[in-house]
């Protein structure tokens, strides 16, 4: 709206206190209940959202932490939430879990702070997980939580671990809505395909390392609208703080960090990559309107 009628002196002030203002981020992916914070979490949330970190999704891991995710993002005023059994912890799932979760997430619709499910995908890093009955179990588990988001029509939040190509080959079966393909390292091949589904790649720590060519070059490449930032604290700390735990106030350094690599403003970083988390968690897309 035009400034008419306002006194021409309050402009510079005015202009000023933007300038001062930090950028609206959202950390797309912080496990906020996480052992690491403890009590804490609140004010760990608190002092993210004075550096611009307006918003923080915090996924859920297994069915003990459906309804401390939940809790947490109902009672802070940054953090939203999704649902879903990660892969590292589907060695101790239950059968039932799965159907726990279809309940959970039916119930959730009801509240404008679910926004996606996760987080689910497939752990090929860790060699337990990669072959035999834990690596069926970690695909089944992957599969049946796909169908839950095709059948809710909601946004899925994807582990990536050396699992690319058989996690594309799962969402071209399944069709989801899209989501967010989290802490992403793969081949620019890889990264289209999984924009090509509907997703956006996750890009943290990980990206502040010299030594990570390739998830460097693809942050410096890909188109901007491809790519979300995130924290995956307490993981994942950034070469700054690296052993120390992570956190969601450190993601304007990580957006200043992409911002360098891309040769672009800082906001264009913040106002694009914010406008890309609304766009694929379209549940947060509506809170941030409202
Ligand atoms: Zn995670």
């Amino acid at each position: 709206m035009a400034a008419t009628g306002m006194a021409d002196t309050a402009m510079p002030d005015t202009v000023s206190a933007a300038a001062a203002m930090p950028a609206t981020l959202i950390d797309s992916h912080c496990h906020l209940d996480a052992a690491e914070f403890g009590r804490a979490a609140a004010e760990v949330a608190d002092e993210a959202a004075a550096k611009g970190v307006r918003w923080i999704v915090v996924p859920s891991v297994e069915r003990a932490n459906f309804d401390t995710v939940a809790a947490m993002a109902q009672g802070h005023a940054s953090c939203v939430y999704a649902l879903g059994i990660h892969p590292m912890y589907v060695p101790h799932a239950a059968e039932h879990d799965l159907v726990l979760l279809r309940e959970r997430v039916q119930r959730a619709l009801d509240d404008p702070r679910f926004v996606a499910i996760g987080e689910i995908g497939l752990d090929f890093f860790i060699p337990e997980l990669k072959q035999g009955a834990l690596r069926d179990k970690q695909e089944h588990f992957y599969v049946e939580q796909l169908k839950i988001a095709r059948d809710f029509d909601l946004p899925v939040i994807l582990h990536v671990r050396r699992s690319q190509d058989t996690l594309l080959k799962y969402l071209r079966r399944i069709r989801v809505r899209g989501g967010i393909a989290h802490a992403f390292n793969g081949s620019e091949q890889q990264a289209s395909a999984f924009t090509g589904l509907g997703f956006v790649l996750g890009f943290g720590g990980a990206m502040t390392y010299t030594r990570a060519l390739q998830i460097r070059r693809l942050a410096a490449e890909l188109p901007l609208d491809s790519i979300v930032l995130e924290t995956d604290a307490p993981d994942i700390a950034p070469s700054w703080l690296h052993p120390a735990v992570n956190t969601p106030a450190q993601l304007p350094r990580i957006a200043a960090e992409l911002a360098e690599l891309r040769g672009q403003p800082v906001a264009d970083i913040a106002h694009h990559t914010t406008h890309n988390v609304a766009r694929v968690l379209p549940r947060l897309g509506s809170l941030m309107m409202a």
